[in-house]
């Protein structure tokens, strides 16, 4: 414990000053204060030392020089084992706390001040002895967040106007924090006035996960500093085990998968891809919806995660069979998330005790950035936010993208929410936009072009009750349907043939090959329907 008796108190932004002074001066510490700071303080009857009777020094130059001397730093940093017969001999009195904010550069620069008006607010004092007394913290106490005011009362008031060791070291990792901040501010301010966008970026937190992708890697997790409060960091686990690595990089891919819905939705997720998704139109229950998204692939919802874009009730994840007797029937998941989930659910969703359920805004606007840090270097781009630039109709069987804006808004809207190269088929059925069947992450698209007719003949075959006879005609008229979307366009006809021999009628994507028009001649003679997009989707 250090009992402070001897505190500099220099602040520009004297929110909460009072009080704080008032406790250091019932202990009978000595208040030295900058012109500014002190005013405040003697209109509030706190009794002060003025800065100049320490340093000897006016405060100089339009009050750039205030506190920077020989005399203030030396207080600072002075050894209280090592320094005594030095300081002695010196006249160097110790001081035990600095309480301090600097400058508003950043308000200043938001207000779009000049940079004249940028330079006066650069402070040069306060980061100075900030420095200096949290570098020498075995002694000295200092604050610079007035958000920490109440906590350091309570501790002066407990402990007879002395501060913890414990208390410092923690003050001083945020005041280190707080000038680099504050430097970095600066000097992305200045390369910005001539042109140049340097990115700092501040991450706070840094949790340690369990481990990362594969048990043998390690991981850690952080807050960007100045994220909104839809940071995903935050986002509320109501219940469940700890979140893995795989489980935050899926939550985000379950997010990103539903956000755009404009109705009701849900997105069934697997290795960040959503492989079920399906949007109710008006008037379409949570629980039709969710069984719809689960059809899209029964055997893959097994472990995945799963998220909803409205409030959840519990009938809606009654669905998951629970506490069914037959222990076959429960469908096991990772993860729910939905804005809310009611209390009758969350009662019934605790039956599994490892299922992680977390609250999150959906709706919320995700980052506007794309960012990957690779060695040494790090890409940035903007989101990929719009759909398309246009819906045009291009071959001589002319598809009504009016009847079928709604389907393909979804459909582009899935697509670009799934790793390159990626197909799906996409179907409007009875009130729902529901994903048939997908194609992910493929070298070649006419893979993925295979893979999302298989999963959609999957689909179809699943839901399917009649006769056995006629399951292939129903397969052939639903995929008919359908639409299939590519996320770039076609290099050669034979996806579109391949598609047409399957029974796909309606294809929609982005267009601008050099071979486009042996891609439409394909679709003219074999009687599909195409829809230019104008917009590529590409994810790496
Ligand atoms: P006051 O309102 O008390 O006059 O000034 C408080 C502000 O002055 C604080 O933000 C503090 O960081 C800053 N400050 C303290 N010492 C100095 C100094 O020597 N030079 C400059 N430029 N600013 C200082």
């Amino acid at each position: 414990m250090i009992t402070i008796q001897r505190a500099l108190i220099s602040v520009s932004d004297k929110t909460g000053l009072v009080p704080l002074a008032q406790t250091l001066h019932e202990f009978g510490c000595e208040i030295i204060s900058t012109g500014g700071t002190g005013k405040v303080l003697q209109d509030n009857g706190i009794p002060i030392t003025e800065i100049q009777s320490v340093t000897g020094n006016p405060e100089a130059f339009g009050g750039r020089m205030k506190t920077i001397s020989f005399v203030i730093e030396s207080a600072l940093l002075f050894d209280r084992e090592k320094d005594q017969a030095e300081a002695r001999t010196l006249n160097i009195q110790p001081i035990d706390m600095v309480v301090c904010n600097l400058y508003p550069f950043k308000n200043v620069l938001e207000s779009g001040a000049d940079l004249e008006t940028l330079i006066e607010n650069i402070d040069i004092g306060g980061p100075t002895m900030v420095r200096a007394a949290a570098k020498n913290f075995k002694y000295v106490a200092v604050v610079t967040d007035t958000a920490d005011y109440d906590r350091i009362i309570a501790e002066l008031q407990a402990n007879q106007g002395a501060l913890s060791l414990e208390t410092r070291r923690r003050l001083m990792r945020k005041a280190f924090n707080h000038t680099a901040d504050y430097d970095a501010m600066i000097a992305t301010a200045m390369d910005a006035l001539d042109g140049e966008q340097s990115l700092r970026l501040a991450f706070i937190g840094g949790k340690t996960l369990r481990y990362g992708e594969n048990s043998h890697q390690t991981a850690m997790y952080y807050r960007e500093k100045e994220a909104g409060a839809n940071s995903l960091y935050d986002m509320n686990v109501q219940h469940g085990k700890e979140l893995s690595f795989n489980n935050i990089l899926d939550i985000y891919g379950a997010i990103e998968s539903v956000r755009r819905l404009k109705d009701s939705g849900c997105a069934v997720i697997k290795h960040t891809n959503p492989c079920g998704l399906c949007e109710g139109t008006e008037g379409v229950d949570q629980r039709t919806i969710f069984e719809a998204a689960w059809a899209g692939d029964p055997v893959s919802a097994f472990g995945s995660i799963i998220a909803f874009n409205r409030p959840v009730e519990r009938n809606t994840v009654e669905f998951l069979a629970l506490d069914a007797e037959d222990k076959s029937q429960r469908k096991f998941v990772e993860v729910l998330i939905a804005p809310k989930f009611s209390a009758e659910s969350l009662e019934y969703l605790q039956l599994h005790k490892n299922l992680r359920v977390i609250e999150y805004d959906t709706s919320s606007a995700m980052c506007p950035k794309d960012l990957r840090y690779l060695n040494g270097s790090l890409l940035v781009q903007d989101s990929d936010t719009e759909l398309y630039s246009k819906l045009e109709p291009v071959t001589d069987i002319k598809a009504d993208v009016e009847r079928l804006h709604g389907l393909l808004e979804f459909g582009l809207k899935a697509i670009s929410s799934i790793k390159s190269n990626s197909i799906i088929l996409a179907r409007e059925k009875e009130g729902l936009y529901q994903l048939l069947g997908m194609g992910a992450g493929q070298p070649n698209r006419l893979i993925s072009t295979k893979l999302a007719i298989e999963k959609s003949r999957e689909t179809l075959s699943h839901e399917y009750t009649g006769d056995p006879d006629q399951l292939e005609a129903y397969i052939k008229e639903e995929i008919g349907k359908a639409i299939l979307v590519s996320d770039a366009f076609f290099p050669f006809p034979d996806n579109v043939e391949l598609a047409a021999s399957q029974g796909v009628k309606i294809i929609s994507q982005p267009g601008g090959s050099l071979r486009d028009d042996l891609v439409l001649a394909a679709c003219n003679r074999l009687g599909v329907a195409m829809i230019f997009t104008g917009l590529r989707h590409f994810k790496h």
